[in-house]
């Protein structure tokens, strides 16, 4: 199991610092310096888990290490990561794959070098992978899992970091599938990539690793924008406390301006509702306010009382149950239940049926739009 604690120190970079550092010099900047994130349950979660999987994966886990691990991370994390674990369709590692399997690549991206090589430029992790042969061709791959709530994509900086390290490491490949997998939500992204796609990565990332120390050298930079809102690095960034703290009149500022002080209270509400959500779920309970509450409280909602009933009394006043369903205007989730339904009883494939029957449409909305 490599760890990034035991490599030197100097100019090379991890594919975190590159994915931080597009969106924001500063926030790459915070990402090499390991500077503590905002939601550091889903980071500590992820890792717990990943832990957990490699043990299991290896079968080296034995419940003594239960212990061991729990002391580390804490119940807390521990019992979610654990139940994250256990859900996962996990498979032994075979002799000829890696797992937390760390490839340090040289400059120029070609190849491949020693975890703790001072010659390394690019680093990074890989949670499994290896070289497999489908009708003798060599395929490289490598699979990732994900635990936090974003929806995986096998089309990412850190996907074309881990293409261009298994073309490092497997140079007789022929292909490179990066497969995705978010555990939470058992959502699973997969890609296949050429040769042509390994040159154009090593241009992309090379270029990319060139602005990264560029910057660093010149001066990082706050880019408020549309990425603060998922950033890790708020609480450590000045700009970005300036804007949440300015108390000016907004009315008669520039559009802009007024755009980037929207992003940041439309974000610090979002996180104070999940804070409140929270703490008011436990023994607290709502909080009391001067002619109100805060906090969970009961309403009203209407629906159907009964589903039978209702197709009963359709039925006898001469109704047929198509044209019921016509009126009624399936809903998405409903739709999905009835494709899941049917993908069991036929065994066809739920995407394909999916794909079939869910498309998606265009629909105007307002706020704030990560691009
Ligand atoms: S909050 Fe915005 S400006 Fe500040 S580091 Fe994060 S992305 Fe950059």
């Amino acid at each position: 199991m490599h760890s990034y604690s035991n490599v030197p120190k100097g100019d090379w970079v991890r594919t975190t610092y590159l994915s931080q550092n597009a969106n924001c010099s500063l926030a790459g900047g915070f990402s090499e310096k390991g500077v503590g994130q905002v939601d550091s349950h889903l980071r500590d979660v992820g890792r717990c888990t990943h832990l957990l999987l490699y043990l299991y994966q290896k079968e080296l886990w034995h419940d003594q290490m239960e212990a061991d691990i729990l002391i580390e991370y804490g119940p807390h994390i521990f019992n979610e990561s654990k139940e994250l674990a256990d859900r996962q369709d996990w498979e032994a590692l075979s002799d000829d794959e890696e797992q937390e399997f760390g490839i340090a690549v040289q400059p120029g991206l070609v190849f491949e070098t020693e975890w703790t090589s001072d010659k390394a430029q690019l680093r990074m992790i890989l949670d499994r992978c290896g070289l497999m042969h489908d009708e003798g061709m060599p395929i490289a791959y490598s699979f990732d899992w994900k635990f936090g709530w974003a929806d995986p994509s096998a089309d990412t900086i850190q996907s074309k970091c881990h293409v261009i390290g298994l073309a490092a490491k497997y140079p007789e490949a022929m292909l490179f599938n990066i497969t995705v997998f978010n555990g939470r939500m058992f959502k699973p992204a997969f890609r296949e990539y050429n040769w042509d796609d390994v040159t154009r990565f090593r241009q992309e990332i090379g270029a990319q690793i060139d602005a990264f120390f560029r910057q660093k050298k010149s001066g990082r930079k706050a880019r408020i924008g549309a990425y603060c809102a998922t950033c890790y690095y708020r609480e450590h960034c000045g700009d970005w406390k300036e804007l949440v703290n300015d108390t000016s009149e907004w009315r008669g500022q520039k559009p802009e301006k007024v755009a980037k002080r929207y992003m940041a209270m439309t974000t610090t509400t979002a996180d104070m509702k999940a804070h409140l959500e929270k703490v008011t779920k436990g023994d607290s309970g709502p909080i009391q306010l001067p002619g109100g509450i805060v906090g969970p409280y009961l309403s009203q909602k209407s629906e159907i009382a009964s589903t039978t009933d209702l197709i009963k009394d359709w039925k006898q006043a001469g109704g047929k149950v198509e044209d019921m369903i016509e009126i009624a205007s399936l809903g998405v989730t409903a739709g999905k239940k009835v494709v899941r339904q049917i993908s069991k009883q036929n065994g066809k494939n739920y995407k394909e049926l999916e794909e079939k029957h869910i498309r998606k449409i265009p629909v105007a909305k307002f706020g704030v739009k990560k691009q």
